[in-house]
């Protein structure tokens, strides 16, 4: 937005803002509040307290959010570090609560921004560290690359120089490939800060001119006086004077074009610095004097107190004691009183620090219990579904039998005496039938309740593989035999090994089973037994074949697949899943291939 359109948007706003009402009203706020943060604090400050209050009113977190967060900045532009801390950690709270990882990761990054300026650099790291994760997860490359050069600056700050230069650098290898110039020129500036502080001139300089470079051509003027400023320094470092007054000079005429008061005071003082450094006193006393005046007129405390040490200094040069002793005396009375400043500001600081950690806690422990609510939510809505399965069979397959049985018992006894002895046996062997398949269901249930409840114990013994499978092969044979399907079994040699035959027994059965049900009649069944580093047995079919997309669902508990046995055989839906349940519990794998039409061939390996 050009400067024209932000004032047109700003008025829009300021007049729609008297009539709005909810919602609308929250959002003019906001934008308000963000277009004010920078040029009027004060006036965002006022903008987003409304917006906050309105939004609590209305129980709305996503926008209370936003009214806490633009508070938080609007407290950091009015220097008002400590409410900013603890209006930024409401806004990474609720954000972190809506899951708006964007924004957290703003709120953080202020959050350590701030806990930097107030000299408390572990807690910094911290949040900042966070902040970095956050903003990864969230693939957002600007505040990633923001808590990577804080990062970087903090550990200078801590002379761990090697670390600084580290983070420098990857922040700067994120905005050289991404984001805006202005970012860029702001780490190229805080690389040349970070050689100044390892007093690589040369290198400081190459940054800074940069620096210079970018904000000329985004034709930023405060940033092309700063890099004048910092060039002046880089040059004073290198001892190259004449330049260094000169770039100093140039910086300086731009801030006083722009009215920045506190980058003048620092103009003023480092200009003093360079003439000390040149041994020009005089020049010297005069440029600290103006550093002085401006700084007591703004209360520039850190530029004053330089200023004061630096004119002692100077007048201690010339012989000028009574002067030197004065500033010597205004340094010291300057620095206690920030001393004191700073401890009030410390026990302030930590009681605002002491509430974030509590609040961190609570978040915490309130994330874990809700991880740990939600895992038993997924258990529990999973046992639901399957009791819901459980109660869908129980009334489908255990009622209907139940009601067959119980009418063809109460028919025969109304009428048993009428009837034919081949119609009796013919209701008798429906009775039989119908209660067998009940107790295939039950048997199964309680099969499968025994694996699942952990009760189900494994016996091992030798267990003759060869002879087992001939063996139920021919308990299926008349089952095959109805529906003229062949069973072959290939069996190249004995194979014995130390496992639970009861297990074995009950997965090759279901798999035989299931190959001759959903089998049409002629069809063939091949059975295979062999081994290499473990024994693999494999049971092919040229059956129905199972459709891709109810793949997954083989090994469920009641699947309830397109596929019906092909002769109206018994089908609980159990088979499969007991089968997968006992395989793992002795140390196997079960896996199937098959093509829809065509057939299907279960894959049983087992440890030899
Ligand atoms: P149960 O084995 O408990 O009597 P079931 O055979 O229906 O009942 P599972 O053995 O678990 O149950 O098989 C699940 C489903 O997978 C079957 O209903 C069937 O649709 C499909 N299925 C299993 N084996 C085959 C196969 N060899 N060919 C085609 N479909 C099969
Ligand atoms: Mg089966």
């Amino acid at each position: 937005m050009d400067s024209q359109a932000k004032i047109n948007s700003v008025a829009e706003a300021q007049k729609k803002l008297i009539s709005a009402a909810g919602t609308e009203k929250i959002d003019l706020l906001n934008f308000l509040a963000l277009q004010f943060l920078e040029s009027n604090p004060p006036q965002a400050l006022k903008y987003s307290q409304s917006s906050k209050e309105l939004s609590e009113e209305l129980m709305d977190a996503k926008r209370l959010a936003e009214s806490y967060f633009l508070l938080g900045k609007s407290n950091y532009f009015s220097l008002d570090l400590l409410s900013s801390i603890e209006n930024l950690t409401n806004a990474a709270k609720l954000f972190e609560g809506l899951g708006d990882l964007e924004n957290e990761c703003r709120a953080l990054n202020g959050i350590g921004t701030c806990q930097f300026m107030l000299g408390d650099n572990a807690r910094a790291l911290d949040t900042l560290f966070k902040g970095l994760d956050v903003a990864h997860r969230a693939g957002e490359k600007r505040e990633e690359s923001e808590a990577m050069m804080q990062i970087g600056m903090i550990y200078f700050r801590d002379r761990e120089n090697a670390l600084g230069f580290e983070y420098l650098n990857k922040c700067y290898q994120i905005r050289s490939t991404s984001g805006t110039q202005k970012d860029l020129a702001a780490i190229i500036g805080n690389t040349g800060n970070a050689y100044i502080f390892t007093q690589d001139y040369q290198r400081a300089f190459e940054n800074y001119s940069r620096c210079k470079k970018i904000f000329t051509e985004i034709k930023n003027e405060i940033g092309i006086a700063r890099a004048y400023l910092n060039l002046g320094i880089a040059y004073g470092g290198l001892e190259k004077f004449p330049e260094a007054i000169e770039s100093v000079n140039t910086g300086l005429e731009m801030f006083i074009k722009l009215n920045k008061q506190e980058p003048i005071c620092t103009c003023y003082s480092t200009l003093g610095s360079i003439y000390t450094e040149m041994k020009d006193y005089e020049s010297a006393i005069k440029y600290f004097d103006k550093t002085i005046e401006l700084g007591e007129q703004y209360n520039f405390k850190n530029i004053l107190e330089t200023g004061y040490i630096a004119q002692s200094e100077c007048y201690e040069f010339i012989g000028n004691y009574t002067k030197a002793l004065e500033y010597l005396k205004k340094f010291n009375h300057s620095a206690i009183q920030r001393f004191q400043e700073s401890s009030e500001m410390k026990i302030q600081y930590l009681s605002v620090a002491h509430k974030v950690d509590t609040f961190k806690k609570e978040t915490e422990n309130l994330s874990v219990q809700n991880f740990e609510l939600n895992e038993l939510n997924k258990q529990l809505t999973l046992l639901n579904k399957e009791k819901s399965e459980f109660l869908g069979i129980a009334s489908h397959d255990l009622k209907n039998p139940l009601a067959s049985i119980s009418l063809s018992a109460t028919t025969l006894k109304k009428h048993y005496k009428n009837f034919e002895p081949e119609k009796i046996e013919s209701y008798l062997d429906k009775i039989a039938a119908t209660s067998d398949r009940m107790t295939n269901i039950i048997v199964n249930l309680l099969n499968i309740n025994t694996i699942e409840s952990g009760e189900y114990h494994i016996s091992k013994s030798q267990v003759n593989l060869s002879k087992l499978i001939s063996y139920i092969t021919e308990d299926f044979e008349q089952a095959a035999k109805q529906k003229n399907i062949k069973i072959n079994f290939l069996n190249a040699e004995e194979i014995i090994i130390t496992t639970d035959e009861q297990a074995i027994h009950r997965i090759l059965e279901n798999l035989i089973s299931n190959a001759i049900k959903y089998s049409n009649p002629d069809g063939i069944v091949n059975i295979e037994l062999s081994k290499s580093d473990k024994v693999i047995i494999k049971i092919t079919d040229s059956g129905l074949g199972i459709k891709d997309e109810e793949k997954e669902r083989v090994f469920q508990k009641f699947p309830r697949l397109t596929n019906k046995p092909t002769a109206g055989e018994n089908s609980t839906g159990l088979g499969l899943s007991i089968v997968k349940r006992l395989t793992e519990l002795i140390g196997g794998n079960i896996s199937f291939r098959s093509e829809y039409g065509k057939g299907t061939t279960f894959i049983l390996e087992l440890p030899l």
